[in-house]
């Protein structure tokens, strides 16, 4: 007789839990995973999935202009935004039956349900209580929106996968990756974008020349950015809506979404009945391994808001499982992790940005900014901006960042080369593949 109803009792299905959960299951652990809302979690309902899908959705428009100047006699004509919506949410729902199918099919048992502790190895899964040998808190995050008068007017990111029908003036707040995707999203789809948010640039953190060239990006595709302003207030005028900022200014809109940032999950989990502890953000504290401060208690993803990437979360939920039951115990690497802002044109990164990287040390910086070819032809504003940052005395790569068309797609072939250690004279033995964008990563002198 077992001690314990489960080896594993992972909460969450989302990216983290559910590869955290199959992998163990595949091992032969009796594995539970419980789910209190959607199994994929944020990625597949509510983040990565749906918003590429609105993405590639605006890109189609601009497209379709571009097509004139090669030649095709077509008209853009209007765009149906319920019949993206739809194919959008019939694709998600697809999606996210996967999930579970991919936990029941591993042995896995599936939980539609809401998990809390009870005490340190027991846990109320809708009601019932369950024990597990092992507890992995893999609860993810969810959106914040500033403390202001009136916020509830306005909408988060996953609002913005209920709108019914596009709207004609859009006030985005924030200036992080969702705002500045969905700000190209919705420019694309044809919208009147007004992008607020508190620093002189968009996207805090990035590379400075990629901050430039974003900021240049977005004004060149009209969207109106209202830099070093805070939201004070929203109210409803007439029909719409007005959002106050911190100078005084006054953004009329039909629609205000707050891009404001997300936090852990931890709020109502009954940390305190299992002895957890939670860091002042509310992310749950855990060590290189992912232990809690309960040795037999994990926590992977988001809710440890540590680089909150799906595929950071589905690497450590892996490698959590080959510790604890494969007998392969490893880490999964939180260094040169690349990464993508699939805003309008996109960003790609991996490694450190010029200013990490000269704290560290002395670099040489290889730059290069040119329309590509299908712009000199379209007459479409769109430049491409591509960086490599070298430790000057190694030579190694220490960062490669890209914006501009194609940039996730490329920078996931850099990254390896980043990843390996490659030097710049790596890089420059390797023949380039003409004529593309990517070859000037192999060109840059
Ligand atoms: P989640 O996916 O959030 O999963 C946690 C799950 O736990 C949820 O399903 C939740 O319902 C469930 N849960 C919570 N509490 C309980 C409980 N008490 N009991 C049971 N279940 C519970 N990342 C990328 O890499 N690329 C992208 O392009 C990208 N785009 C994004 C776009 C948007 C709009 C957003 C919001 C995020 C995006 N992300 C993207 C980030 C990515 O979605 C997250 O990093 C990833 O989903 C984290 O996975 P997770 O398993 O840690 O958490
Ligand atoms: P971010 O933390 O990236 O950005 C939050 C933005 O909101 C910042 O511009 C911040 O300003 C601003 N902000 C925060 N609080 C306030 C406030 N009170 N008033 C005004 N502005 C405020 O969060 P996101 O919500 O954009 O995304 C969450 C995370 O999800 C990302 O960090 C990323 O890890 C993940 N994600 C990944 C994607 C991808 O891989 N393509 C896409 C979408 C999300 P300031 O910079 O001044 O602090």
């Amino acid at each position: 007789m077992a001690a314990y109803d489960f080896d594993l009792f992972v909460i969450g299905g989302g990216s983290a839990g559910v590869r955290c959960g199959r992998i163990a299951a595949g091992y032969g652990a009796r594995v539970a995973v419980a789910e209190a809302r959607f199994w994929g979690g944020t990625c597949v309902n509510v983040g990565c999935v749906p918003k590429k899908i609105m993405v590639n959705a605006a890109e189609y428009g601009a497209w379709a202009d571009d097509a004139r100047a090669f030649g095709w006699d077509i008209a853009k004509g209007a765009h149906d935004f319920a019949a993206l919506a739809a194919a959008r949410d019939a694709e998600v729902t697809r999606l996210s039956a996967i999930y579970s199918r991919l936990l029941t099919n591993a042995g896995a048992t599936v939980f539609d349900a809401r998990a809390s502790f009870i005490d340190p190895h027991t846990l109320d899964v809708g009601g019932k209580r369950v024990t597990a040998e092992r507890i992995v808190i893999a609860t993810g995050g969810q959106t914040v929106k500033p403390l202001i008068p009136g916020a509830d007017l306005g909408i988060d990111s996953d609002g913005v996968f209920l709108l019914k029908t596009l709207p004609k003036r859009i006030a985005i707040v924030g200036s992080g990756y969702i705002a500045v995707e969905f700000a190209g999203v919705f420019r694309g789809l044809g919208s009147e974008v007004e992008l607020i948010y508190r620093a002189e640039r968009p996207l805090r953190g990035f590379d400075e020349d990629m901050r430039a060239a974003l900021d240049e990006a977005m004004e060149a595709d009209g969207i109106r950015q209202h830099r070093g302003e805070t939201p004070e207030a929203l109210e409803r005028a007439g029909e719409g809506l007005q959002l106050r900022l911190s100078s005084g200014r006054v953004i009329a809109a039909d629609t205000v979404l707050f891009a404001t940032g997300r936090v852990p999950n931890t709020a109502t989990l009954g940390l305190e009945a299992a002895g957890v502890t939670v860091s002042a953000t509310g992310a749950v504290v855990v060590d290189a391994e992912h232990a809690t401060s309960q040795p037999h208690i994990f926590a992977i993803g988001d809710v440890t808001d540590r680089l909150n990437l799906t595929p950071m979360a589905t690497a450590v939920g892996h490698a959590l499982a080959d510790t604890l039951f494969g007998k392969t115990p490893r880490r999964a690497s939180y260094e040169n992790v690349p990464t993508a802002v699939f805003s309008s044109p996109p960003i790609a990164t991996v490694g450190l940005t010029e200013e990490e990287a000269a704290a560290r040390g002395p670099v040489d910086i290889y730059l290069s900014r040119f329309t590509p070819l299908r712009h000199t032809i379209s007459k479409r504003t769109r430049r491409t901006t591509m960086k490599l940052v070298v430790d000057q005395k190694t030579r190694r790569v220490l960062g490669a960042h890209m914006l501009g068309d194609d940039a996730a797609e490329i920078m996931q072939g850099i990254g390896i080369a980043v990843v390996m250690g490659a030097t710049k004279e790596d890089f420059d033995r390797t023949i380039g593949i003409h004529p593309t964008a990517a070859e000037e990563f192999v060109t840059l002198r």
